[in-house]
C-alpha cells in the first residue's frame, strides 16, 4: 500500500513537538486533560464617589478574607503525601497580607478613587514586576506566587468562584494548564496525575518543585501549550528533555515507550544502591552531598542518600513577611536542619539576598543590573544587625550537630576578612550574654565571582574551604545571564574555560591545604562527573534528586582513570567537543539512561 492510500484511509499523525524547560524527569504517555482557566485578567476601571471609598475598601478586606479562608481550607485538607509542601501555601496566606499589597491597594483605592478590582490588578503588577527583576530566579519566580494570590482575590471580588476545579478528574491523565498555583496542584488527586503540564513556569517554579518531589514527569513553560492541545488528545512527555509530543505516530510511541521502561528501569536501580557510598573503583571516596531552601526538603536528602548538605540557601525565612526572622526562629530552624542530619555536615550559606528584595516593607531601590547589585555578603555586610542575627544563631546551631558557615558572592579578600571579624564578634556577644554555642566553627567562602578565582591562593589564607558556586561563576565568566531563555544555549558548564576557571580553584586550594567543593547545578548533572572526579573535588552538592543517579557513577570509574580522561577533556577547543569526548568514553560503560535523555540522541 502506497503512502498516499495510507493517508486517505486515516488522519495522518500530527507528530508536533513542543519545546518547553524540563520541569521533572521521566516519561509519560497518554490523554491530555486541559484545565479550563477563567481569565481574571480583564478588570475594568471604575470610579468610585469619594462617599463611596469606605464601602469599597471593606468589600477588598472582605475579598482577602475570603481568600484567606479558602487557602485554610485547602492547608486542612492538603493529601498525606504533600504535607511537606503546606509551606508554601503558607507562604501564600502570608502573601495576602503582605503589606505591600494589602497596605497597598488600599492606599490605591483611597487615592486613586477607583474600584478595589482596578487597584489589585495595579498594585499587584508593580510587586510582580519588582520580583521580575530580582537576580536570584527562585525569587524572580516568586512573582508567580503573587500572581495566584491576586488571581485569588480578583476571583473573590468578581465572585467568579475559583476558576479551576480539577478535584473531580477520575482517570489518569496527563494536565495541561496555563499556569498551577500550590493551592491547584496539591488539591489535585495525584493518583490520576501522569504528568503536568504548563504554559508558564521554569525549572524553579512550584510546580516544577512539587512535581520532582512526588517523582512525577514535568514540562513547564511551554509558551501556548493550552491552545494546542484539547481534552484528550494524545501526547507524551519527556519530562527529561523537556519536550511535549502532540498526537505521535507509531514510530515515535515505540520509541518514546522503550525510553519511559528504560527511564524506569534505570531509576529502580539507582534508588536500590543511593545509601552506598560513592566509592570509585580504585577507593577514592568521594562526598556525595546536597542542596535545601527549606528544612523540609531534609527528608528527600536522607530519603536519597545524601552525606550531608553542602548548601542550606538560607534566603527562604526571609521571604514574603513583613518582619524580619527573629534569632530565635532562625535558630530553631537551623537546629532541626542540623540535628535530623547530625552526624553529617549541615553547611549553611548566609543569606544571598538583596536588602530590598525580601521585606515587604523597605521600598526598592532600582538596580539597573541586580546580578551586579548590592546582594550577598555585599548586602549582609551593609546590614550589620541583619547579618549578626543570622551569625548568632548559626552559632547557636553549631553547638548541637555538625554545621559549617560559609559566605556567598566573595569577590575580594576584605569581604571575607571583615565577615569573619563579625562573626567573631556575634560569638563574643553570645559568650557575654552565657549562651551556648559553638567558637571553632568551619568557615567557607563560595567561589562564584571570576575575582575570587584569580584571588583563590590569597582567599584560601582566610577559610578552611571554598565552595564553587557554578551557576553564578558560569554566569559571570562567559557574561551569560543565568535565567536569560535567550541565550540558554551559550551557558554550558563543559565549556573549556569554565573547566579551565575550576581546575583552577581546586588546585589553589589543594595547594593551601585546605577543602573544595562544588554546590552548582554543574555537580548534579552525570555528564559533567568524569571531569569533576578527575579534578578530585572533595566533595560535590546538589539537588537530593540526583544524587542516587551520580553517586552509582561514581562507584563505576577509578579515579585513575578518570584523571587522564580530565588531560583529554582539558585539551578540547569547545564545549561540544567536550561533551561528545564524555559521551563516547563514558557511554558505552554507563547504563543505558545515565546521561539526560536530550544528550542521548
Ligand atoms: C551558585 O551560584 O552556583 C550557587 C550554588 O548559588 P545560587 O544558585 O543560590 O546563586
Ligand atoms: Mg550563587
Amino acid at each position: 500500500m502506497s503512502d498516499t492510500t495510507v493517508r486517505h484511509a486515516v488522519k495522518p499523525a500530527l507528530n508536533l513537538t513542543l519545546q518547553g524547560i524540563s520541569g521533572s524527569p521521566g516519561i509519560a504517555i497518554g490523554k491530555a486533560y486541559l484545565v479550563e482557566q477563567e481569565d481574571v485578567d480583564v478588570v475594568e476601571k471604575r470610579f468610585i464617589e469619594p462617599e463611596n471609598i469606605p464601602a469599597e475598601v471593606r468589600r477588598f478586606k472582605e475579598g482577602v478574607k475570603k481568600a484567606q479562608k479558602q487557602l485554610q481550607s485547602v492547608i486542612e485538607e492538603v493529601p498525606e503525601e504533600l504535607r511537606d509542601h503546606t509551606y508554601i501555601l503558607d507562604a501564600h496566606m502570608m502573601l495576602l497580607k503582605d503589606r505591600m499589597i494589602y497596605n497597598g491597594t488600599i492606599e490605591h483605592i483611597e487615592q486613586e478613587n477607583v474600584n478595589a478590582e482596578w487597584a489589585v490588578k495595579i498594585v499587584v503588577n508593580e510587586v510582580k514586576s519588582i520580583f521580575k527583576k530580582m537576580p536570584d530566579p527562585y525569587f524572580r519566580e516568586r512573582a508567580s506566587d503573587i500572581a495566584h494570590i491576586s488571581k485569588l482575590i480578583l476571583e473573590n471580588l468578581l465572585g467568579s468562584g475559583p476558576s479551576t476545579n480539577i478535584s473531580h478528574i477520575d482517570k489518569r491523565v496527563i494536565l495541561v494548564a496555563h499556569d498551577l498555583s500550590p493551592a491547584e496542584t496539591t488539591q489535585m488527586p495525584l493518583e490520576k496525575v501522569r504528568a503536568f503540564l504548563t504554559d508558564l513556569g521554569g525549572q524553579t517554579s512550584h510546580t516544577g518543585i512539587i512535581a520532582r518531589s512526588l517523582e512525577i514527569p514535568a514540562v513547564l513553560g511551554l509558551g501556548n501549550a493550552t491552545q494546542l492541545i484539547k481534552t484528550d488528545d494524545l501526547i507524551i512527555v519527556d519530562g527529561s528533555a523537556g519536550v511535549v509530543i502532540l498526537d505521535p505516530d507509531e514510530e515515535t510511541l515505540t520509541r518514546y515507550q522503550e525510553r519511559k521502561d528504560l527511564f524506569e528501569q534505570y531509576q529502580a536501580m539507582i534508588t536500590r544502591s543511593s545509601h552506598l557510598p560513592a566509592q570509585t573503583t580504585d577507593r577514592f571516596q568521594l562526598t556525595v552531598m546536597a542542596n535545601i531552601g527549606v528544612l523540609e526538603d531534609v527528608v528527600s536528602v536522607i530519603d536519597h542518600g545524601g552525606d550531608g548538605i553542602g548548601l542550606y540557601r538560607t534566603e527562604f525565612l526571609y521571604l514574603n513577611r513583613p518582619t524580619l526572622p527573629s534569632e530565635q526562629e532562625l535558630f530553631d530552624n537551623y537546629r532541626d536542619v542540623a540535628e535530623i542530619m547530625a552526624p553529617r555536615t549541615v553547611t549553611i550559606r548566609t543569606l544571598d539576598i538583596g536588602g530590598d528584595k525580601f521585606a515587604s516593607g523597605l521600598r526598592l531601590a532600582e538596580e539597573m543590573n541586580p546580578a551586579l547589585g548590592l546582594r550577598a555578603i555585599r548586602f549582609s555586610l551593609q546590614s550589620p544587625e541583619i547579618f549578626e542575627t543570622q551569625l548568632r544563631a548559626i552559632l547557636r546551631a553549631a553547638n548541637l550537630g555538625s554545621v559549617r558557615i560559609m559566605f556567598p558572592m566573595i569577590s575580594e579578600v576584605d569581604e571575607i576578612v571583615q565577615a569573619k571579624r563579625m562573626l567573631n564578634q556575634a560569638a563574643e556577644s553570645l559568650e557575654k550574654a552565657g549562651i551556648p554555642f559553638r567558637a571553632d566553627i568551619e568557615v567557607g567562602a563560595m567561589i562564584e565571582v571570576p575575582s575570587a578565582v584569580i584571588m583563590a591562593d590569597i582567599l584560601a589564607r582566610e577559610v578552611d574551604f571554598f565552595s564553587i558556586g557554578t551557576n553564578d561563576l558560569i554566569q559571570y565568566s562567559l557574561a551569560i545571564d543565568r535565567v536569560n531563555k535567550h541565550v540558554a544555549h551559550l551557558y554550558q558548564p563543559l565549556h573549556p574555560a569554565v573547566l579551565r576557571i575550576v581546575q583552577r580553584v581546586v588546585e589553589a586550594a589543594k595547594e593551601a591545604g585546605i577543602q573544595v567543593y562544588m554546590c552548582g547545578e554543574m555537580a548534579g548533572d552525570p555528564v559533567n562527573l568524569p571531569v569533576l572526579l578527575g579534578m578530585e573535588l572533595d566533595a560535590i552538592s546538589m539537588n537530593p534528586i540526583s544524587i542516587p543517579a551520580i553517586k552509582m557513577l561514581v562507584r563505576m570509574i577509578s579515579l585513575k582513570e578518570s584523571k587522564l580522561f580530565l588531560e583529554e577533556a582539558l585539551k578540547q577547543p569547545t564545549a561540544t567537543e567536550v561533551i561528545k569526548l564524555v559521551q563516547d568514553t563514558y557511554g558505552p560503560s554507563f547504563p543505558k539512561g545515565a546521561f539526560s535523555q536530550a544528550n542521548q540522541d
